[in-house]
């Protein structure tokens, strides 16, 4: 049966992109009926930083991805954390020796630096000249090693011959073996490559299917002498497509795109999530991001998608990452929610606010807004003004241009007496009588309105002006006009 897996690697929260072939894999799997194995590749320690791990739990447990295997849940193949299974691919390598495909070698940095100088100079392409192979030999090395050299463990890369791989999204792949140096599987510090673990780990643990970014292309000639090493069949491959920059131009780092100078810099998981994206809106728009079913159906149910997810749909072309489609496609999920889940779903975006939101408020909010929000953080920045103590309006937007700050004290003033006199405080009677105050002043209505808005919320954007009102109260309405104009 299909086992796939993610291999991240713990260092950077979790980037779209990685989410991206997280899913891809995950609704293979599902699709498939098959295993889902999450796999922490953690042995280059250098580039480790704290904290990604649990943001790459954290962004996979949001968005739905589930695993059947893994690091915390378990299984069959486990530990899933490389750095627990270093006896195991130290053995490996030491096995590839003793079947002669790998030898030990003791070529120190300096010299290992000065050949990449020389080389350079020379304009030759970089790599290690196989020194050890051909001028130590096994006895000696053991020797050495008993010693108490340090050694790592190259592998002997065929000399002549091509190495190829049917690749699923790509066709056939194929490189010339005497372009790829003897790569090192074992370092000095005990370590693996990635080269190393990523093959025994893939073979161990019985992965089917390897599918991941485009960017590792080039190591794939690589694992497959390595599973001909071993003896051992390798999976079927399907590299996926980058994701670019909207503007096609460049990768989706933050750097592209400021760079780019855009303000949606939006580029891990976590990043949308505080943008108030929902994860089955971000779900389905990745699933779209280098894949597609046909040429035009745009939403899909993720029980849609593991239906239909299959690598034939995959294009092997870059896609470019596009957030006004991600913005459409949230507002369409949000208007999707009943008004329960949408208040439930706000709730944590108005306290990361400061703001404690009362349960009744909230409900009777969620009409104003449904329709009108992209973002959930932009339902909660619309109502923040529902659970403010006070609203700090800017004096350039409480002013209209051409009328003077006078004017608008006394358009105010006028409206604090027609909504006190009111019998009650309903929509429909506060739009009459600010409408008639309009009237009355002589002022655009709208202009009135933009005033009366700045004034009780603080803000331009707003929900719906006199339902805004009558759900804040009559009491907070008529302070908050007061405060104004002090
Ligand atoms: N650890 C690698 C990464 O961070 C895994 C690549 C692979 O899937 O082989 O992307």
């Amino acid at each position: 049966s299909v086992r796939v897996r993610f291999a991240p690697s713990p260092t950077g929260f979790l980037h779209v992109g990685g989410a991206r072939t997280a899913l891809f894999n995950w609704l293979f799997a599902r699709h498939h009926g098959g295993q889902f194995v999450l796999r922490i590749e953690d042995t280059d320690r250098k580039r480790l930083i704290p904290g990604a791990l649990e943001d790459i739990l954290d962004s996979l447990r949001w968005l739905g991805l589930d695993w059947d295997e893994g690091p915390d849940v378990g299984g069959p193949y486990g530990p899933y954390i490389q750095s627990q299974r270093l006896e195991i691919y130290r053995e490996h390598a030491h096995r590839l020796v003793d079947l002669g495909h790998a030898y030990y070698c003791f070529c120190s940095e300096e010299r290992l630096e000065r050949l990449r100088r020389e080389q350079e100079a020379r304009k030759q392409p970089t790599g290690y000249d196989r020194y050890c192979r051909y001028n130590v030999s096994l006895e000696e090395a053991r020797r050495r090693i008993a010693a108490g050299e340090p050694y790592v463990i190259r592998l002997k890369v065929p000399l002549e011959g091509a190495t190829s791989f049917h690749d699923l999204v790509h066709g056939e792949i194929s490189v010339q073996n005497r372009t790829q140096d003897d790569f090192v599987l074992l370092k000095s510090d005990g370590y693996p490559t990635y080269h190393l673990a990523n093959v025994v780990d893939d073979h161990l643990m019985r992965i089917t299917h390897v599918m991941r970014a485009d960017e590792w292309i080039p190591s794939t000639p690589r694992h497959i002498l390595l599973y001909q090493a071993f003896g051992w069949e390798p999976p079927q491959f399907a590299h996926l497509p980058i994701i670019l920059s909207p503007t096609g131009k460049g990768k989706m780092s933050k750097r592209v795109l400021q760079e780019q100078g855009r303000w949606e810099t939006a580029v891990f998981v976590r990043d949308f999530r505080e943008e108030g994206y929902l994860p089955e809106a971000l779900i389905n728009f990745l699933a779209l991001t280098g894949w597609a079913y046909d040429d035009k159906t745009e939403l899909f149910t993720v029980e849609e998608l593991i239906e239909k997810f299959d690598i034939s749909g995959i294009n092997p072309k870059p896609a470019a990452f596009n957030y006004d489609k991600l913005e459409w496609m949230n507002g369409v999920y949000i208007r999707r929610l009943s008004p329960e889940a949408l208040a439930e779903r706000l709730r944590p975006y108005v306290e990361a606010l400061g703001l404690r939101p009362d349960p009744e408020t909230l409900r009777r909010a969620i009409p104003l807004i449904q329709e009108r929000i992209k973002t959930l953080r932009e339902g909660a920045e619309m109502l923040e003004f529902l659970w403010r103590e006070e609203v700090s309006p800017a004096l350039e937007d409480l002013v209209p241009s051409g009328a003077s700050p006078e004017a608008v004290r006394t358009w105010l003033t006028e409206a604090q007496r027609a909504l006190e006199a009111l019998p009650a405080f309903t929509h429909e009677a506060i739009e009459a009588a600010l409408r008639g105050l309009a009237d009355r002043l002589g002022v655009k209505a709208g202009t009135l309105f933009m005033a009366v808005r700045v004034a009780v919320t603080g803000r331009r954007v707003t929900p719906p002006l006199f339902e805004s009102l009558a759900l804040l109260g009559r009491e907070r309405t008529l302070r908050r006009l007061e405060a104004a104009v002090r």
